[in-house]
C-alpha cells in the first residue's frame, strides 16, 4: 500500500484505554505526532481494580508515570489463598517486597480509573498528543494516489482523518479488529465477574491488608485494596449464561448471593456488605490469530483480550505499548513490515500467558479429587516458590 506524504501524517489511535494511552505515550516519544480516538464522550470512573506487575511497571517507569501512580497504588506484602469450600487458608504467596526486590519494579494493585487518569495528564502534559472523544474509528481507506486515511463516527457524522497508520486499541470487542483478515471474534467463557468496591472503614479488619484469593467449585473470589488503601476492591466470578459487551451492567446483589450460597457466612457478610454491584462477561480474543495488516495493528485487548486468571490483561497492553513503539521509530519507512514485526515479536509471549489465564481457570474451580490434590499442592507450598512461578512474566522488560 503505498501513500502519498504518509510520514507526516500523525499515528491514529483508537481508543483511550490503558494500551492506547500508553501506546500514545511510547510513540510519541520516539518523535510521532498521535492523534487518539475514542467512543465515550468522557473518561468517567468506570472499572474496578487492576493488577500492575513488575513488567508493567517497568514500561510505567520508562513512561515516566511511576511516581504519579505511586499515591493510587497499594502493595499488599502477601496474597492469601482459601479454599471457599471450607473457609481454611491454603498458601501465602510473598508479593511486596519479595517481588520488587526480584524483579527491580512493584507489584501495585490500583483502581482502573486512576491509571487511565494519570496516562491521560501524562498524554496532555506533552506535545504532540491531540485526545478526541466520542469519535469511534469505523474504517480506514487508501488508494495509491491518495492518502491513508481513517473513517470515524462523532455524533452519526462521519469524519475523515489522515493518518500513517491505525492503532487499534479499542479493547475486547474491537471495531479495528474487524479490518485485519482472518481475525478471531469476542469470544464468551460462560463466566461472569461481579465487582465492587467499599470504603475501608466498612468492612471488618479480617478483609484488610493483604490480598486474598478464595477457591471453590465453579467460582471464585478476589479481594485486594485500591485507591491508596481506601477502598477494597472486591471481584466474585462464576458461571452464568448472561453476556453483554459492556463492563459496566448492574448486577443483582440476590443473584450472587444465590450462587455464592454455600460460602463460608464470612464470605457472603462481605458480599452482603455492598449495594453496589456490577457485573462485565468474561471474553477472551486468541492470542494466535492475525494482529496486523498493511498499515493497521492490534494491542491489548483487541488483539489477545484474556481472562482475568493471571491478572495480566492490562499488563500485556502496556508491554504492546512499549514494543510497538520500539519497532516504530519515527523515521520508520515501511511501516507495514515494522506493524509486523511488533506482533510477531509479541505473540509467542502473549500466547504462552493466555495459555496460563486458561489454566488458571480451570484449576481455580476444580471439585472433588482433582480441588483436594490443589489444596494439597498449595499447603506444601512455600510463600516464595509461590511468588517465583511467573518469574518469566514478572521479569520482563523491555531490552531483556
Ligand atoms: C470502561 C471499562 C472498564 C473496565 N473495567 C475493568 C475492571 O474493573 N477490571 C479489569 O480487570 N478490567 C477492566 N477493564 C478492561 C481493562 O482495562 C483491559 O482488559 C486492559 O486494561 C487492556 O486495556 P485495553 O487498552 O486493551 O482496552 P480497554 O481498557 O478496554 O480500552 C478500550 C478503549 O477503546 C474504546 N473504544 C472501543 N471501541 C472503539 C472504537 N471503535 N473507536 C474508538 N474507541 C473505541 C473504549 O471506549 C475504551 O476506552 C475495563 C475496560 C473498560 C473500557
Amino acid at each position: 500500500m503505498s501513500t502519498n506524504g504518509e510520514a507526516d501524517h500523525p499515528i491514529v489511535i483508537a481508543g483511550a484505554g490503558i494500551g492506547g494511552l500508553a501506546a500514545a505515550l511510547a510513540l510519541q516519544a520516539n518523535g510521532h505526532s498521535i492523534i487518539v480516538m475514542d467512543k465515550a464522550r468522557a473518561l468517567k470512573e468506570v472499572g474496578a481494580g487492576l493488577q500492575l506487575s513488575p513488567n508493567a511497571c517497568s514500561v510505567l517507569d520508562q513512561l515516566g508515570v511511576l511516581e504519579d501512580l505511586a499515591p493510587h497504588a497499594c502493595a499488599p506484602d502477601n496474597l492469601r489463598i482459601w479454599s471457599g469450600a471450607s473457609g481454611r487458608q491454603l498458601a501465602t504467596v510473598r508479593l511486596g517486597n519479595f517481588l520488587k526486590e526480584r524483579h527491580g519494579h512493584p507489584f501495585w494493585q490500583i483502581h482502573r480509573a486512576d491509571l487511565q487518569q494519570v496516562l491521560l495528564r501524562k498524554a496532555k502534559s506533552v506535545e504532540g498528543i491531540e485526545l478526541r472523544l466520542g469519535c469511534e474509528i469505523v474504517d480506514l481507506t487508501s488508494s495509491p494516489y491518495d492518502h491513508l486515511s481513517c473513517i470515524f463516527q462523532d455524533d452519526q457524522v462521519t469524519g475523515h482523518q489522515n493518518c500513517k497508520a491505525l492503532i487499534g486499541a479499542d479493547g475486547v470487542w474491537s471495531k479495528v479488529r474487524q479490518l485485519v483478515p482472518g481475525h478471531e471474534n469476542a469470544h464468551f467463557s460462560g463466566q461472569v465477574a461481579y465487582r465492587t468496591t467499599l470504603p475501608v472503614d466498612a468492612v471488618p479488619k479480617r478483609w484488610l491488608g493483604d490480598a486474598g484469593l478464595w477457591l471453590n467449585e465453579d467460582s471464585h473470589l478476589v479481594h485486594y485494596p485500591v485507591k491508596g488503601g481506601r477502598e477494597l476492591n472486591i471481584v466474585a466470578l462464576t458461571s452464568e449464561a448472561w453476556q453483554d459487551e459492556t463492563w459496566s451492567a448492574p448486577a443483582d446483589k440476590e443473584a450472587l448471593l444465590h450462587q455464592f450460597a454455600n460460602w463460608p457466612t464470612d464470605v457472603r457478610n462481605l458480599l452482603r456488605s455492598s449495594d453496589h454491584w456490577l457485573k462485565w462477561a468474561l471474553c477472551s480474543v486468541k492470542a494466535t490469530a492475525p494482529w496486523s495488516h498493511g498499515h493497521i495493528a492490534l494491542l491489548g485487548d483487541a488483539a489477545h483480550a484474556m481472562l482475568p486468571y493471571m491478572a495480566q490483561g492490562a499488563a500485556m497492553a502496556i508491554e504492546d505499548a512499549a514494543v510497538l513503539a520500539n519497532h516504530l521509530p519515527a523515521d520508520a519507512t515501511n511501516i507495514p513490515a515494522a506493524l509486523r514485526a511488533f506482533e510477531r515479536e509479541r505473540k509467542s509471549r502473549v500466547a504462552h500467558v493466555q495459555d496460563i489465564s486458561f489454566g488458571n481457570a480451570r484449576t481455580f474451580h476444580y471439585s472433588g479429587a482433582m480441588a483436594f490434590a490443589r489444596d494439597m499442592v498449595l499447603r506444601l507450598s512455600k510463600p516464595t516458590s509461590l511468588a517465583s512461578r511467573y518469574d518469566d512474566i514478572y521479569g520482563w522488560t523491555l531490552h531483556q
